[in-house]
This record gives C-alpha cells, sequence and structure tokens, in this order.
C-alpha cells in the first residue's frame, strides 16, 4: 500500500479533530484542539503576557476590572448550570488583569483569563461599558470562538511544516504561540484576526444577558459601540475593533437584546440594575 505524505498528514489531523458543543446555541463545532490540550497552553501564555506587562494592582480601576469579571463570571456560571452545562467551567482558572498599556484592547483566553488594557476604559466610559466588554469577552470565550479560530491557524501551520505540531504545555512550538495569540485578539504587535459577524453577533447577545445577570442595566450598552465607532476616526484605529469588527446591525441588535436581557435577568431574580 502506498502511503502519501498528504495521506498521513490527513490522518494526523482526523486524530487531533474535537466535538465541542457551544453551550449558548447547542451546536456542535469542530474543534481541532481538546480542552486538555488547550487550557494549559492558554494557562501558560496568559502567564509569560503577566511577566511581560505591567499590571495594574490595588487601585480603583484595578480593582473594577476584578469586581467586574467576577461578577461576569458569577452570571455565565448561574447560566450554564441553569441551562444543563453543570460542570462546564470545572477546569477554568479565572483571573482578571489590568495592563497599564495605551492601547484600546481587552480579551478573554480559554479558561477564564482575561485582560485589559488602560487604553480602552475612556471608551467603556464606566463599569457598564466595562460589563459589556467583559460579557462581550468571555463570551467568546465560553462559546469556543477563538477555539475555532486557533483550529483553523494551527491547521495552516500544521501543513506548512509539514504535519510536525508540537505544543505540550513545557514545549509548545513557536508557531502554537503565535496561533493562540492571533485566536484571542491579543494582538498588540501588529498581529490580528477579526472574528466573524456571526461570532461577534452572538458574543453581543450573550455578552449583554450575562452582563444583566450580573446586575448591570444594559439599556445604554449599545452606546458603548457609538464610542468605538468615534475613537476609529483618528489616525490609529483601536486594536479592539481590528479584531472584533463593527457592522451596521450591532447596535441596533443592542439596543433590541437590553429588554430580553433584563427578563432573562429576572428569570436569575436579578431586578434591580445598576
Ligand atoms: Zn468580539
Amino acid at each position: 500500500m502506498k502511503v502519501t505524505r498528504t495521506g498521513l498528514l490527513l490522518f494526523s489531523m482526523l486524530l487531533l479533530i474535537n466535538c465541542s458543543t457551544n453551550p449558548f446555541t447547542g451546536k456542535k463545532t469542530i474543534a481541532f484542539v481538546s480542552n486538555d490540550k488547550l487550557l494549559p497552553m492558554s494557562f501558560q501564555q496568559y502567564n509569560q503576557v503577566l511577566t511581560e506587562s505591567k499590571i495594574i494592582t490595588n487601585t480603583d480601576q484595578s480593582e473594577m476590572i476584578k469586581r467586574v469579571g467576577y461578577k461576569i463570571q458569577v452570571a455565565a456560571e448561574r447560566w450554564l448550570d441553569a441551562n444543563g452545562y453543570q460542570g462546564y467551567t470545572n477546569n477554568y482558572k479565572w483571573d482578571y488583569n489590568l495592563i497599564d498599556e495605551d492601547i484600546v484592547n481587552a480579551w478573554a483566553m480559554p479558561g477564564g483569563k482575561v485582560a485589559f488594557y488602560t487604553g480602552i476604559l475612556p471608551i467603556a466610559e464606566n463599569e457598564r461599558g466595562v460589563a459589556l466588554i467583559m460579557g462581550h469577552e468571555v463570551a467568546h470565550a465560553l462559546a469556543n470562538h477563538g477555539q475555532q479560530r486557533m483550529s483553523k491557524g494551527i491547521l495552516q501551520q500544521a501543513v506548512a511544516v509539514g504535519g510536525a505540531i508540537g505544543m505540550s504545555q513545557t514545549d509548545m512550538s513557536p508557531e502554537a504561540q503565535q496561533g493562540i495569540m492571533l485566536a484571542y485578539g491579543m494582538g498588540s504587535q501588529g498581529l490580528i484576526m477579526a472574528y466573524s459577524r456571526k461570532h461577534e453577533t452572538e458574543a453581543d447577545r450573550i455578552g449583554i444577558m450575562l452582563m444583566a445577570i450580573a446586575g448591570y442595566d444594559p439599556t445604554d450598552a449599545y452606546t458603548l459601540w457609538e464610542r468605538m465607532a468615534a475613537a476609529s476616526k483618528g489616525d490609529q484605529p483601536p486594536v479592539f475593533l481590528s479584531t472584533h469588527p463593527s457592522h451596521e446591525t450591532r447596535i441596533e441588535n443592542l439596543k433590541n437584546w437590553a429588554t430580553e436581557a433584563k427578563e432573562t435577568a429576572k428569570k436569575f431574580g436579578v431586578t434591580d440594575f445598576k
């Protein structure tokens, strides 16, 4: 039997395919990397970013990031529990940090690893704005959006290097590292990969719901994207907009979904929004 190089490559790729379920849509998604492999890589990469960045601690702003992050985490876990996904975040190690850097960006990596940059705070404007961004980013992570993007990235790299994929926790290849950076919107050095419109819409809808369950009033949440659009008129468009491309219907959607989000929150006993 003749075994071709392409055949071998296809076979090794099949071994890496996993199915995961998006808990918010109930739909199966194909992932080329399982959570068992992904989370250790994510935690390692997150620690590296923290080591290389100036982390702000014990200020009103850094405390706010941690407070909002924790509330969104609790909201997400309550929603998952109530919808048949108990234990979905068991392997998560939630963490929320504020990085002292004047870039308009925020991201969440698999396993609940969140970073905000000081440059996005003026656009967030207040704690509600931070809650919307936090909800949106956590939604991308929970729905495995980045995982699907990284899968493509790693696949392309696997083809490029002829099927050699080295990605154990202690020996992550530079290709895998870059795949993670790209997949999760951590592109502060010109590494940009945009989420698809479908993923953006999904993250908006989940994010505004998590925000409301966390007790934040979603009524004027849409104004965040007006401020984001205004900021993009300068000579340096926000990194956040490059990785999270906006579209005309986003603001209209968020206006419409605010009521729905409050109704969902009421089912969790949340009736007082601040
Ligand atoms: Zn997004």
